[in-house]
């Protein structure tokens, strides 16, 4: 780990020299909040902005993108054959700037589901394109943010450079030689002094202060909780509620489900293979061959969110399903919240344990 230190002045300056090599994205104001969106302009980038309503996800896994083309023909044996060509979108060197220490939370899990074991080519091509330059949160983005019950207030080491605003300069500190190959080639940056060190441990101490704890339990009994809780009457009151959108898990920067389909060309030969953004919260997606729907209601499709949440994904990949970002509870409008459900779970155990508590 190196530390340098860049004046906020050169900030601009800095970004215009990346633009020139890279598609550089990051948050930008719009109509309706912030929103990664490709840098035009240095000044359009807005690192003090609270928190975007879809994470950084969509450069990693498009919403809509082509695995591969197909042909089909019937070859001289009379046999049908078909023939494919895989189509790699979006993959440009790209330079995602101002990524919140909970969104690169959910970049780490993506590359463990993605790059461990079977590797998704697809996603690889576009990972190995991407630089991360991540920016330290100093306060919470509002009132929906639980990072801090999630452990998520530190950046993990996905990043390629991670910058904390200390007064009038960044401290930019390396995580990758490509990182630091950056800084040398294209920021005005100098070595931190001890005094920067020093400013940079106090702005980090203050921090804590500023965030709170909402979940009345540790995220270490995350996985207990949700196992002894899965008959609980909590699930049937939220699928009361839930009006199966699906927008939680569109703005979750760990949600990662998607479908596949065929689209025909009207030729009946040539056509091309998709993958979409799916919603385990909407009814079809649990839908198989001959109608038969394996988590029919909306409470077991709650509860499933859930436990891949706080459980399933920890089982496998050793990481929580949530990274506390809020971004479900701002979308949904019905209030149901992951703090909210994870203490109703919690107190309708309590009250389990205890009966005449209630
Ligand atoms: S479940 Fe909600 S709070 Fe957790 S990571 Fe997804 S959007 Fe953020
Ligand atoms: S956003 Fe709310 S209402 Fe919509 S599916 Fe998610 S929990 Fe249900």
């Amino acid at each position: 780990m190196t530390l340098y230190i860049l004046p906020k002045e050169q900030l601009p300056v800095f970004v215009d020299k990346l633009k020139a090599d890279f598609r550089v994205v990051g948050p930008v104001k719009t109509e309706t909040g912030f929103a990664f969106d490709d840098i035009k302009q240095a000044e359009q980038l807005k690192l003090d902005y609270p928190t975007t309503i879809l994470p950084p996800k969509k450069y990693f896994l498009p919403q809509r993108e082509v695995l591969f083309n197909y042909h089909t023909s019937i070859n001289e044996k009379g046999a049908r054959q078909i023939d494919t060509e895989p189509v790699f979108q979006d993959v440009q060197p790209t330079i995602i700037f101002g990524v919140h220490t909970c969104d690169m939370t959910g970049i780490s899990l993506y590359d463990k589901v993605f790059l461990e074991g079977f590797k998704d080519e697809h996603y690889l091509a576009r990972r190995e394109q991407i630089l991360i330059i991540g920016i330290e949160c100093l306060k919470p983005c509002d009132d929906a943010s639980f990072c801090k019950d999630m452990g998520t207030l530190t950046a993990p080491p996905v990043y390629d450079l991670h910058m904390t605003e200390v007064e009038s300069r960044y401290l930019i500190d390396t995580g990758s030689e490509k990182g630091e190959e950056l800084l040398q080639k294209y920021g005005e940056v100098k070595l931190a002094t001890t005094d920067d060190i020093r400013d940079l441990s106090r702005t980090l101490s203050a921090k804590w202060p500023r965030f709170r704890h909402r979940l009345k339990m540790s995220r270490d009994q995350l996985p207990s909780l949700l196992t002894i809780n899965y008959g609980a009457i909590t699930w049937d009151h939220l699928g009361e509620r839930c009006l199966a959108c699906g927008s939680c898990t569109n703005v979750c920067p760990t949600c990662f489900c998607f479908d596949v389909q065929d689209e025909l060309d009207i030729n009946m030969q040539d056509g091309q293979r998709t993958r979409l953004w799916d919603s385990c919260q909407l009814h079809e997606f649990a839908l198989v061959a001959g109608g038969h729907n394996f988590r029919e209601s909306k409470a077991s499709r709650i509860r499933h969110r859930f436990m891949r949440k706080g459980k399933y994904i920890h089982q496998v990949h050793d990481i929580l399903g949530c990274t506390g970002c809020g971004r479900c509870e701002r979308a949904c409008l019905v209030n149901i919240t992951i703090p909210g459900t994870l203490n109703a779970l919690h107190d309708e155990m309590q009250l389990d344990a205890n009966p005449a508590a209630g």
